[in-house]
């Protein structure tokens, strides 16, 4: 297949500098954007994700955002992606090995490439289990970047307990997902901790807020505990691509009925249909 390299539509081959800094440091930012049917999804809010992450790091992207756009579209088009996800990143470059950054004659990387993913819409309908694992994370959880080992060990957990999502908890709060935004619904009122250093504020979780705004689901970002999460009619989590998945259990506690709740099932079937909307304009 082929992947974006430095703002080129190449082939597939083996191009890391064994000194890049994302590949030693992690220091980077990355993206992952949904394609459905050939379009990708929410790329703008993506895109400025990005431009923010960078920011934060102090990292100059290199290309405008205009033209991130044009280039990833280019990159869809000539893998003939249908169904599945771009994945982007820009790393600080390729510099001798020193932390402090490096000169200012080296230029970030940008890389993406595609990969082609079959819509989850069976989990989607059905729900999964979680785990609950304690966040160890850093307090900069709302930079995307590439440190993500903690992510990593938490959903290997989940993945060993045949669990589709680990549950992060700083004490007794509530943060979010190993790679998803998590939501409770309590009496037909949504609850989500709030969009600050604790949690990475996910597209999709954006957009669910704005669905429920629409529909009357009244929202509170506000964080709630592990019992009040446990005690919950209905959990799901939220991320690019696997859209809205409801929790049935969590750390083998039955939540509500232990079947999709009919809150979700509403937030699913508004996202699907601007799903819908995308793919028919
Ligand atoms: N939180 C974390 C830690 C994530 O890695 C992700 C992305 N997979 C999300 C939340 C969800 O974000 P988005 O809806 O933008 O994919």
């Amino acid at each position: 297949s082929k992947i974006l390299f430095d703002g080129q539509i190449i082939d597939r081959d083996n191009l890391v500098d064994i000194e890049d800094r994302g590949y030693q440091f992690g220091d980077g930012v990355y993206e992952v954007i949904g394609v459905y049917e050939g379009r990708p999804f929410m790329m703008d809010e993506h895109l400025h994700r990005l431009k923010r992450s960078a920011g934060e790091i102090q990292l100059n992207l290199p290309f405008s955002l205009e033209e991130f756009r044009r280039q990833l579209n280019q990159l869809v088009k000539a893998n003939h992606l249908d169904e599945g996800i771009i994945y982007l990143q820009v790393t600080r470059g390729a510099a001798s090995r020193w932390h402090e950054f490096p000169g200012r004659g080296v230029r970030p990387k940008v890389t993406a490439y595609t990969r082609a993913e079959e819509r989850m819409t069976q989990v989607e309908d059905q729900g999964g289990h979680a785990v609950l694992t304690e966040d160890i994370r850093w307090l900069r959880c709302d930079i995307k970047t590439l440190n993500l080992l903690p992510n990593v060990l938490a959903k290997q957990k989940a993945v060993e307990n045949g669990a589709v999502e680990a549950i992060l908890h700083r004490g007794d709060t509530v943060t979010e997902a190993s790679a998803s935004n998590v939501f409770i619904v309590k009496n037909g009122e949504l609850f989500t901790h709030p969009a600050n250093n604790y949690i990475l504020n996910g597209i999709t979780r954006q957009k669910v807020l704005e669905i429920c705004r629409k529909i009357n689901i009244p929202v509170h970002e506000q964080t709630y505990t592990v019992d009040e999460l446990l005690a919950a009619d209905e959990v799901f989590v939220t991320a690019t691509k696997s859209d809205i998945i409801p929790i049935l259990e969590v750390d083998g506690n039955q939540i509500g009925s232990g079947k999709p709740g009919a809150t979700t099932g509403q937030i699913l079937k508004q996202f699907r249909s601007l799903i819908h909307e995308l793919v028919h304009t």
